[in-house]
Formats: C-alpha cells, structure tokens, sequence
C-alpha cells in the first residue's frame, strides 16, 4: 500500500466519531486542514509518530532526516520506561546537502548497520520525513534490505511531516505496528486475562500507577501500546483477549482493526477520575469474562473499586474543602478534555471553560453530559481570550500545556501542566489524589502574590503593563465577550 493509499484508509477510520457523521464525499477529502504557517508548532506527522512510538524502550527510533527533524522531538515527552534506555537514545542519520544531491538510501543502510553493531536492538524503526520523502528516498526497500542482511527487524514508519499534523501521524504509527510488528511473534504462554491497553504512553510512569491493580486482580497486561513496552510485547499483542483503547483520538484505527484481525474486542476508557478509573477497571473485567476468564472476577475488582474508591477519598476529603469553588479554565484536548473535567468535579472545582478543539464527537457529548447544557466548550480559545479570562478572575487556574503557560503567567495566575510533558503522574485513584495536591500546591503558591506586587521601581499609581494589556484587549473584545469560539 502507498503511502497515499494508507492516508485515504486512515481517514477513511469507521471507529473515527467524526467520520461517523460524514459523507462519502467529505470522508475521502480527509479530515486535515492544510497547515498554516507556524501550525507545525502543534506537532507534524513525523512528530506525532514518534510521540505515538517511543516510548517502545527496547528499540532503537532512527530518524531519516536533516538533525533538526530529530531535534525537535527527541526526549520532549516524559515516557518512562522500567527497563531498556535505549529509545531515549536520539538516532538520525542527519541528511546533508550531499544526501539531497545524490539521495540518502546508503547513508541510511549505513546507520542501520552501524545501530545494530553497536547497540543489538531487537528492532530498528526507521522515520521518514519531509526531505528524503520529497527526493525519494525508499525507506521502505532500505529497511527490508537492512533486515534481510542484518537478521534485525527494521520497520519503516511512514510519517513525512507534510502529509499532516500530528494525529495523522499517531495513525500512521500505528499502521507501520500493524503492518509490520504486530501478530509477528508468539508470547510464551497466554491466560484469559490478558489484555492491551492501546494509546497509553506512561508519561511520568502513569502505567505504574494503574498496573499494581490489575497485577492484584490478575489481569496481565499482554502489550502496552506503547508506554513501557518492549518490541517483543507489541509484537504478541494479537493473543491479547481484551483491549482497553485509552487516548480516544490517537490509535483508534489500532483497537479497531486489531477487533476485526483478531477478534479482540475493545472499549474507550480513561484511568484519569476516581469514577473515570473504576469504570476502566469493571469494563476490562467485563470484556475478559465475556472472553473466557472467571465470573468471579468482577467480585473481586468491585472490592477492590470500592476499598481504592474510599481511600481515595479519604485522601481528597481535605482538599475538597480548600478547592471547593475554584474556578478552573482547562486548555487540553482529546480524552484529557471530559477525564479530567470529571476529575476536577470529583474535587469540587468549577470548570469556567474546556478546549474541545481536539475533542471527537462522543468527547463533547460526554462533556456536555458532565457540564451540563451551560457547559462552556470552545473550538478555539484564543489567547487573548485566555488572558481576559484570568486577568479578570473568571478563571482562579488554568490547567494546560506548556505552550499555553506563558499567557497564565504573563497574567500572573497560577498555571499547571496537564499535558505530555509534564512530571507529575496522575493516573488511576492514587495520581487522582496527587492532581489534587498539585492543583491545591499550585494555587497556594506564595509566588503569585510576588508576582503581581509592582515592581519597585515602578511609579506610584502608574498603570502596570498587564493592566494596559487588558485595557487593550478588552477595548477590543468587550468584558464578557468570547472571543473564543464557543461552540453550540
Ligand atoms: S518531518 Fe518535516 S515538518 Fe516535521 S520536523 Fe521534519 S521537516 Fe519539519
């Protein structure tokens, strides 16, 4: 299949909620916008690619590619691994003008044979970008060539960062496991409670914070795709009897197809809220006992729901009180955007607005189950919107990525990371307990109040810069109007 063909089957997804609600026609356009100047800044396929592969620890990710492709993305997410660090390893083959000339599939062997020398991976994934893709680079033909002379699978991932934004790429990754990784080798033995979870990167070691209940329950994790995984694991993963698919966005052509090869059937949950979390815990019983494992499972995973349910409260109890009321502007997307709205609830905090930008269809519908018909859902939330919203206290905190924090602190509010790269785990009832903390932290910061006390050498009275800067914006967008686009 080409490339082309792959990109036309991805966004023809029939798992893809918003495909759900197109026609034929509108399903073959595709589902990318063309990129704008600068919306790289959100991630290209390539990136999505890798962020969607990485945290594979065991295998070496070699980036075909001028350096800066590799430097972009290499290390920026917080995947951890409990083995193996050797993905943390950046691999390029750092394209130069004479690889342009003359073409880049030698240089490319060479690094190949060079990887496995050195450093005997059980795999070797190949990157392709923009450059050697717009010159014609054959990854694919090099990688089958390497691995033929080698003895070492190496996998080519399609994913040059023109054909798309990062999603694209998510998808893309997962094809490249579909095609060439998974059902290519046998685990030693299987249970019936085996079961992958797709979609879940560890990031800050989140896996670890959910593993101990299943491990106690006896549920195996067969494959993780892809957070602390090894190759060997993704490899097997087809003798899985149940998958819980966790981002809703990124690998749902994976859990889809994997049900129709290999008849595993999946479900869309999230480890992120005490509610969130238990309902993940009874649908993976649910699915293995349809499978074949013991009736008796579910007894045992509602004990164990309602011991980690009530200690979790337990711990929360005192923080309820601290953070009842707060108001909370949530800029995140995809399953983060009704997860952790539900979380934030748990807690007592209101949600003043919630980015759906990234959101599916059944992301908004959940979130509007959760907030109620007032829920204040935005397409785009600009950042000066963003910036009125706390400057004028309509927000207490906003919980984003890292690229959004500079708005919260340039309006001097208390700001905390949501997104990829961020340090702090907070899945399954014990991280729900830390997002908690960490929120009550961030908002009793004695820095905020430094922040905001004029500096000493600024006249008496003189306006500050940031009580121009929202005279500006709102002149120019009216105190209570959305310049954000809300949705309907
Ligand atoms: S793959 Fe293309 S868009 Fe992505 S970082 Fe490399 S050159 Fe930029």
């Amino acid at each position: 299949m080409t490339l082309n063909q792959t990109i036309q089957d991805v966004f023809n997804e029939p798992g893809c909620g918003k495909n759900q609600a197109k026609s034929e026609k509108e399903r073959k356009k595709g589902c990318t916008k063309q990129l704008q100047p600068g919306g790289a800044a959100g991630g290209c396929a390539f990136d999505g690619a890798k962020i969607a592969l990485q945290p594979i620890t065991d295998v070496a990710h070699l980036v075909h590619g001028p350096i800066a492709c590799e430097g972009n993305s290499w290390d920026n997410r917080g995947a951890k691994s409990s083995g193996s660090t050797l993905y943390r390893t950046g691999f390029t083959t750092d394209m130069t003008e004479n690889d342009i000339v003359f073409g880049g599939e030698k240089h490319l062997f060479k690094a190949i044979r060079e990887i496995v020398e050195k450093y005997a991976p059980p795999a070797v994934f190949v990157y392709q970008t923009c450059v050697p893709a717009m010159i014609g680079d054959d990854i694919d033909a090099v990688c089958k060539a390497a691995a033929a002379k080698f003895g070492t699978p190496c996998i080519p991932i399609q994913s040059p960062g023109f054909v798309g934004p990062k999603n694209l790429g998510n998808k893309l990754a997962g094809e490249a496991m579909l095609k060439h990784v998974i059902g290519t080798q046998e685990p030693e033995y299987t249970t019936p409670y085996d079961i992958n979870i797709i979609g879940e990167y560890n990031l800050a070691g989140e896996l670890w914070q959910v593993k101990p209940l299943l491990d106690e329950l006896g549920i195996r994790i067969l494959s993780c795709i892809s957070g602390d995984a090894r190759y060997k694991e993704v490899a097997w993963s087809h003798r899985a009897r149940a998958a819980m698919m966790v981002c809703s966005k990124a690998m749902i052509n994976v859990a889809r197809k994997m049900e129709e090869r290999y008849e595993i059937p999946f479900f869309e949950g999230s480890f992120y809220g005490i509610g969130d979390m238990s309902d993940s815990l009874r649908e993976i019983a649910r699915l293995l006992i349809e499978r074949g494992a013991d009736p008796e499972l579910m007894d045992r995973t509602e004990a164990v729901i309602a011991r980690e349910e009530a200690r979790a409260w337990a711990a929360i109890e005192p923080y309820r009180r601290r953070l009842a009321g707060k108001k909370v502007l949530l800029v995140t997307g995809g399953v983060k955007s009704w997860s952790v709205v539900a979380a934030l609830q748990e807690a007592g905090m209101e949600i003043v607005g919630t980015s759906i930008k990234k959101s599916t269809k059944e992301d908004k519908e959940k979130i509007k189950k959760l907030m109620g018909d007032d829920a204040h859902m935005f397409d785009d939330l600009t950042p000066r919107e963003m910036y009125r919203k706390l400057k004028t206290a309509e927000a207490d905190i906003m919980l984003s990525g890292g690229r959004s924090q500079f708005i919260a602190l340039k309006a001097t509010m208390p700001w905390m990371d949501i997104n990829q790269e961020r340090h702090a785990a907070f899945a399954g009832y014990h991280g729900m307990v830390e997002m908690v903390k960490e929120i009550d932290r961030t908002l009793v910061n004695p820095v905020w109040q430094e922040v905001r006390r004029p500096a000493p050498w600024a006249a008496a009275g003189a306006a500050s810069w940031q009580d121009r800067a929202l005279a500006e914006t709102l002149a120019q967008t009216g105190p209570g109007s959305a310049s954000g686009r809300e949705a309907a």
